[in-house]
């Protein structure tokens, strides 16, 4: 038997196949029991609590003063890195900085669809957020780029990391290089729920912040879930998960090179190749073993878990239109087309994080180092909702001015509307006692 799954969509029940699309993300509910006391401590005892859950949780002993990195260790960074990670994560920064630029709406636009009336919207980014960058499994200085980036580009005037602290009880020289590069000096050495609560509440040293993003294990997602009410929580993004579409037109052994990216995070990611042909599908199997040979044990055993089980594998479908019903269905946060028409595929797909487009689009370069933020909807969630941009970092208002004559010719409508809804005081506003006390009242 093959050790990677085939999942076979035309020999499966309809309940197997909702089965199918179903994340590993976990049920947040034994974890909210277990965070309640956590955030309880944090906003009675503040910096105390930080210091005794980085103790408990991060096995690391530390005092208050130690919380904050001090700004000579974000601004010297560079000099503990090599210098073939500080070009990578010079290109990166810039690369991200140009897309986010780019994507950046107008600021104000106002249009004269009634006439007399001006109509629009305002761009104005929030006043402060914290990024989660997360050290448990593994460090992720990438988070800080994708998440911090597009915070200051959309103007947030404060931006501070948080990410738990190391063995050595320091925050990674990347992320402490990146807070250079990009201008944020403020890193706080506070991890899983304690680090939500402190931004939540604030604390004697960590700031009270509008808005916490980034990744997060499930102990940070339990916390975001319960503190919504103070802070916003921003999109959840949970344990990786990767579709391919594949065709004959690419060669197998690429499909399972790509398999293996997202199966390597850890034994709750998901990963599948989609494809209607079946030799294709054999031949994928067969490959992805030779990959595995290449990862080292404690990833490859990641992949083989997710690859081998209900989670990974390969989706065999009936036809190009039952893998993109089910592709659409999956809602995957990261979906690479390996055909060479994948851009007559593209209309077909309605729903998925990013579309990543062709065999030269290789996940990795999108999640380090092209430019749209790796932060992506995951659990299905890509069918509402989209990629960390710069719009999560700013919030519209509405803006309208009326001359007089639109006024004139507004008023009656909304005095109905206002009579009809019962609100003296709105028909009041919009009656001839405005006139009067218009008429009456001289320019100053
Ligand atoms: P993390 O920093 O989110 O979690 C570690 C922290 O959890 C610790 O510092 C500790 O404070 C807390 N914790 C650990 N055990 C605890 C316990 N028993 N009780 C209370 N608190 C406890 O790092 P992580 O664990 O590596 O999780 C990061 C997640 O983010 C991974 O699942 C990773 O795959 C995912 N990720 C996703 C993306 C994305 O874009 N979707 C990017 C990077 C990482």
């Amino acid at each position: 038997m093959s050790p990677v799954a085939i999942h076979e969509l035309s020999k499966m029940s309809s309940d197997a196949r909702v089965r199918l699309l179903e994340r590993t993300e976990t049920d947040l509910a034994s974890y909210i029991k277990k965070v309640e006391p956590i955030i309880e401590a944090v906003r009675t005892k503040g910096d105390s609590a930080l210091t005794e859950c980085a103790a408990r949780f991060d096995g690391v002993t530390m005092d208050s003063s130690a919380l904050r990195v001090p700004e000579s260790q974000i601004a010297n960074a560079e000099q503990e890195l090599d210098s073939e990670i500080v070009a990578a994560i010079r290109l990166s920064v810039a690369q991200v900085t140009r897309f986010h630029q780019a994507q950046m709406p107008d600021q104000l636009w106002l249009s004269e669809e009634t006439q007399g009336a001006l109509i629009g919207d305002r761009w104005t980014s929030i006043d402060s957020v914290a990024c989660y960058v997360p050290r448990g499994k593994g460090f992720f200085p990438s988070s800080a780029i994708m998440t911090a980036v597009p915070a200051k580009v959309a103007g947030v005037a404060r931006v501070i990391i948080v990410t738990p602290p190391g063995p050595d009880g320091s925050a990674d020289a990347a992320t402490r290089f990146i807070a250079s590069l990009i201008g944020v000096d403020e890193i706080y050495l506070c991890g899983g729920a304690q680090a939500v609560a402190a931004v939540a509440y604030g604390t004697e040293t960590v700031p009270r912040c509008a808005k916490i993003v980034g990744p997060g294990s499930p102990w940070v997602s339990a916390a975001r879930q319960l503190l919504s009410n103070r802070i916003d929580p921003g999109s959840p993004a949970g344990p990786s998960e990767l579709l391919v579409y594949a065709d004959s037109t690419v060669p197998a052994a690429l499909a399972a090179l790509e398999l293996t990216v997202e199966s390597e995070h850890g034994p709750d990611s998901s990963a599948f190749v989609v494809t209607a042909d079946p030799a294709l599908a054999k031949a994928i199997a067969a490959a992805v073993p030779d990959f595995w040979s290449m990862m080292g044990d404690y990833r490859a055993d990641f992949s083989r878990t997710v690859l081998g089980g209900q989670n990974g594998g390969i989706v065999l479908a009936p036809s190009v239109e039952a893998a993109f019903d089910f592709i659409n269905d999956y809602a995957a946060e990261h979906l690479s087309v390996l055909s060479t028409s994948a851009f007559e595929l593209l209309p077909r797909i309605r729903n998925a994080g990013e579309i990543l487009l062709g065999p030269h689009s290789a996940i990795p370069i999108a999640n380090f180092v092209l430019g749209p933020s790796h932060v992506l909807p995951t659990g299905g969630r890509a069918n509402t909702a989209s990629p960390l941009a710069v719009f999560d970092f700013m919030k519209r208002s509405s803006i309208a001015y009326l001359s007089k004559a639109a006024y004139e010719r507004l008023a009656p409508a909304a005095r109905t509307f206002a009579r009809y809804e019962g609100f003296a005081a709105h028909a009041n506003s919009v009656s001839e006692i405005r006139d009067r006390i218009l008429s009456n009242s001289s320019p100053s």
